[in-house]
């Protein structure tokens, strides 16, 4: 699997690789998982609201086809 989730430590947020600007992976923690970032850190982070939106509308069109 590709490590997708990009956790930025200064801000607690993690993002998905290409799905908004601010998830950089230059000195950002990649992860494969959600659940590999909550293993390590715990529930301390958020979700990128931007990115969770996104995220969801590419499952709504997996979903249609
Ligand atoms: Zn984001």
């Amino acid at each position: 699997m590709n490590k997708i989730y990009i956790y930025n430590a200064l801000t607690k947020t993690v993002h998905i690789k290409g799905l908004c600007p601010n998830g950089s992976e230059i000195g950002n923690e990649l992860y494969e998982t959600e659940d590999d970032i909550i293993k390590t850190k715990g529930k301390s982070f958020i979700m990128c609201q931007t990115c969770e939106r996104k995220k969801e509308e590419i499952l709504q069109k997996a979903v249609k086809i």
